[in-house]
């Protein structure tokens, strides 16, 4: 009796929790609150887009703010300063979304999501991930059929980012199977589309807040213009959008490494051990020297990246490069600033952990540390 009772008690919490986080009700606004609660922060979208960062690379006539990639790495950053699991959602919104969206849309695609997506009225995600095809993506099964007037979709999504609560889905699905990944279309699918459901949220050990999503498209009926960018180019714009993606996705790390190693360096300064500040140990102080060198390293990669894509620059391998590094310098810190603070590192009190946790999502999304390597590797035709 007692373990079903248990089972359910916790169903039921974790309803009540995705309810919460569909409406956007929670108390918290620091980031331990955030990830204590794990509740989506819907009521900070509106927020961020009177700030202007959610449509920050749209052009001004959409109501964005016109600006540089390079600005779009910044406003990750800073967003991630106070909690990357916020700035994880971000980055889902306004790049593989607003983004792809803004680059590929035709004027009436753009006229009308982009308002309400940048205004934070919307919230947006990409949804590519299958169950059966990660890191060889483009195995998908998700399949569109033409039907007269409309697109059929049949399929499933899993491990998309605000998944279970976004408003409109940048969707990818094969409209011909034989042509491989030629056959490849890119779909805009808003959540009350018909036949679409979101399954289930996707319990995970960080990154708490982000709703990981498992979606079901069964015959999902769209409108002929739910169709975005030209049929069989689903390929190019989910490449392009991992390129940006992974050139500067782990910007909204950056600002959390930063934020540890200013904690460290003030405990360095004022834990004292043998009646001397452990900041004076040798390995305590070359621990803090390695953290600022990567953190020093990665900020240069994501900002060299930012600037070969503002100069319209072939960029992939940069851009793998980066998430290869960055994300292994930011897990790499993250347990280094466990050990420099001791037992206290361990506590969950201090939010060392959480940052801990949350820095192994980065080894994984965007295409895992294994497929940058090959990637990387690709680029030097070793036969
Ligand atoms: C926090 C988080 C957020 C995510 N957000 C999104 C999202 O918004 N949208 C979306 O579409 N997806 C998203 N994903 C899914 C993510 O892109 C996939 O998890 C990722 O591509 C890996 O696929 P997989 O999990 O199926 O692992 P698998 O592909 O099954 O890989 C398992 C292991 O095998 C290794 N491996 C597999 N193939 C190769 C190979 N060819 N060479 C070397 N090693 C290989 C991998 O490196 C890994 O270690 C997210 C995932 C996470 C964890």
């Amino acid at each position: 009796m007692r373990p079903d009772g248990e089972r359910l008690g916790g169903k039921i919490r974790d309803r009540e929790r995705r309810e919460r986080s569909v409406r956007g009700e929670r108390c918290g606004v620091e980031g331990a609150a955030i990830d204590r609660e794990d509740v989506f922060p819907r009521d900070l979208w509106p927020k961020l887009g009177d700030l202007g960062l959610l449509g920050i690379t749209v052009p001004e006539r959409h109501g964005g703010a016109g600006l540089g990639y390079l600005a779009h790495t910044v406003a990750m950053t800073e967003i991630s300063r106070a909690s990357g699991a916020v700035g994880l959602s971000y980055v889902a919104h306004s790049n593989l979304c607003v983004n792809q969206l803004r680059l590929n849309g035709t004027a009436a695609q753009l006229e009308r999501h982009l308002p309400k997506l940048v205004a934070g009225e919307h919230v947006g995600a990409l949804a590519m991930s299958e169950p059966e095809a990660g890191s060889d993506i483009f195995a998908m099964q998700t399949r569109a059929e033409r039907r007269g007037d409309e697109w059929v979709l049949n399929g499933r999504k899993t491990w998309i980012t605000a998944g279970t609560i976004s408003d409109l889905y940048l969707c990818f699905a094969t409209t011909d199977p034989s042509r491989g990944i030629l056959g490849i279309s890119t779909f805009l699918i808003p959540r009350d589309a018909p036949g679409f459901r979101v399954v289930r949220e996707i319990p995970k050990m960080g990154m708490k807040s982000v709703p990981m999503g498992e979606l079901a498209f069964e015959d999902c009926r769209l409108p002929a213009e739910a169709h975005l960018g030209r049929e069989g180019r689903g390929a190019t714009i989910f490449n392009a959008a991992m390129e940006l993606e992974r050139g500067a996705i782990l910007s909204a790390s950056l600002g959390t490494m930063r934020r540890q190693l200013e904690r460290c360096i003030d405990r360095a300064r004022t834990r004292k051990q043998s009646g001397r500040p452990i900041g004076q140990f040798q390995s305590v102080s070359n621990r803090l020297a390695e953290m600022a060198v990567r953190l020093e390293a990665s900020r240069l990669m994501i900002y060299r990246f930012a600037d070969l894509h503002a100069r319209g620059q072939e960029a992939s391998t940069a851009a793998s490069m980066a998430k290869l590094f960055v994300s292994e310098s930011f897990h790499q810190n993250s347990v280094d600033a466990v050990r420099l603070f001791g037992a206290a590192g361990y506590a969950e009190e201090t939010g060392l952990e959480r940052e801990l946790r949350d820095s192994v999502g980065g080894l994984i999304y965007s295409g895992t540390n294994d497929i940058q390597r090959n990637i990387i590797a690709h680029g030097m035709r070793l036969g």
